[in-house]
C-alpha cells in the first residue's frame, strides 16, 4: 500500500481547512468478503465519500468540498505548508447515528446514488455490531426497526443492473427473513458468482438472517 499526498479541502460550511488522505496504490491481497457486499482489505482501505467536519460537525460529501491544496510527503515538496494547513484536522468518520441523521435530513438531495451510498453504509455499520469478534447483539437488536426500514428503502433503490446489485438484493431478502424471495433472486445471478450464491443458499437452509463471512 502506497499512501498518496495529503489533500487539503475547505469545509463547505465553516470554510476551515481539513485533511483528507489518499492512496497511490493498494491491493485486495488478504481481503475478507462478507455476504452484505462489504470487503475488508487492509491494503485497500476505503476512504468515505461523506464525512463530518472536525471543526463545525457539519456532515458533507467530500466531493462537494473545494480542494485548496495538496502536499506530497514522499516527494519532499520544496515548499513549506502554509500555517493554516498545518493546523488542519482530519475529517471525522460518520457513526450509525450520523448516517441516520444524513438520511433523515436528505443530504443526498434527490440523488439516488448518494442515497444508495448512505443506506449501504448504514447497513454495513449496523451489521458491524455482529460482524466482528467483539459482537454486540444487544445493540444490534436496538437498531432493529431502523435496520429493517433501511433495507426496505435500499431494496427499492437497487435496480439489479449487475451481479453485485442482484446479490445485494438477495442478501437483503435473506436478512429480512424472506428466504423464498432470496432463493428466487439468487437464480438471477450469473454463474460467475456461483460460489457466493451457494454460500448464501446454505445460510438460507440454516434459516440464518445475520451477516456472514464469504469464503473464496
Ligand atoms: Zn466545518
Amino acid at each position: 500500500m502506497l499512501p498518496g499526498p495529503t489533500i487539503y479541502r475547505e469545509c463547505p460550511s465553516c470554510n476551515k481547512p481539513f485533511t483528507e488522505h489518499s492512496l497511490t496504490s493498494g491491493n485486495t491481497f488478504g481481503a475478507v468478503y462478507w455476504s452484505d457486499g462489504k470487503m475488508d482489505a487492509e491494503m485497500l482501505p476505503e476512504f468515505p465519500a461523506i464525512v463530518k467536519c472536525p471543526d463545525c460537525n457539519n456532515i458533507f460529501w467530500i466531493s462537494d468540498a473545494t480542494v485548496i491544496g495538496m502536499y506530497d510527503w514522499f516527494r519532499g515538496e520544496d515548499y513549506e505548508e502554509p500555517e493554516e494547513w498545518k493546523k488542519a484536522k482530519s475529517v471525522i468518520d460518520l457513526k450509525i447515528e450520523d448516517y441516520i441523521t444524513a438520511i433523515e435530513e436528505k443530504v443526498f438531495s434527490g440523488d439516488d446514488n448518494r442515497e444508495e451510498y448512505l443506506r449501504i453504509h448504514l447497513w454495513w455499520l449496523i451489521n458491524d455490531l455482529i460482524r466482528y469478534e467483539n459482537r454486540q447483539p444487544g445493540l444490534f437488536k436496538q437498531h432493529n426497526d431502523m435496520f429493517r426500514a433501511n433495507l426496505k428503502h435500499l431494496d427499492k433503490l437497487l435496480r439489479c443492473k449487475d451481479d453485485d446489485e442482484k446479490l445485494m438484493k438477495a442478501e437483503i431478502a435473506r436478512e429480512l427473513g424472506e428466504f423464498d424471495l432470496c432463493v428466487n433472486r439468487l437464480e438471477d445471478v450469473s454463474n460467475a458468482r456461483g460460489n457466493v450464491c451457494r454460500q448464501i443458499n446454505q445460510f438460507v437452509q440454516c434459516k440464518s438472517q445475520i451477516v456472514q463471512r464469504i469464503n473464496n
